[in-house]
């Protein structure tokens, strides 16, 4: 049993498609272990994206992601770490399956619905970043 961190981001809050994205989770034997909206400062969306710091988008990955409210989920299940990466598909959504959250739902390589963390120990660190372990069932 693995956990990970989702994060529904403004521009699919914005389409009002939170259930549909919540769905997708469920509906392949993923579990909401802890979900909640915030809006993101830009010291927490550059803290949480601190390894982009030097990419020459960092300030616009910044500015979309504390553009309006997202949602922060930790999911659990069997491989939760590849299953959420799967179901996400790839970052830029002109080259994601169909069929997946990314090629459903997000615009553009920036404005791209969903995070999800990419390895165990990334997610350990991300999920911590979010939320206190009370509040992780
Ligand atoms: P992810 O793990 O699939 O989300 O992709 P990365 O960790 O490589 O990048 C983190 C986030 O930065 C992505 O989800 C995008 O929102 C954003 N991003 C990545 N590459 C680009 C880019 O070339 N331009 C812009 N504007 N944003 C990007």
């Amino acid at each position: 049993m693995e956990q990970t961190l989702s994060i529904i981001k403004p521009d699919a809050v914005a389409k009002n498609v939170i259930g549909k994205i919540v769905d997708r989770f469920e509906s392949n034997g993923l579990r909401i272990a802890s979900l909640k909206k915030i809006h993101l400062s830009g010291a927490d969306a550059g803290k949480f994206y601190e390894v982009h710091a030097q990419r020459p988008f960092f300030g616009e990955l910044v500015e979309f992601m504390t553009s309006g409210p997202v949602v922060v989920i930790v999911l659990e299940g069997e491989n939760a770490v590849a299953k959420n990466r799967e179901l996400m598909g790839a970052t830029d959504p002109k080259e994601a399956k169909a069929g997946t959250i990314r090629a459903d739902f997000a615009q553009s390589i920036d404005a791209n619905a969903v995070h999800g963390s990419d390895s165990l120990e990334n997610a350990k660190n991300e999920i911590n970043f979010f939320f206190a372990g009370r509040e992780v069932l």
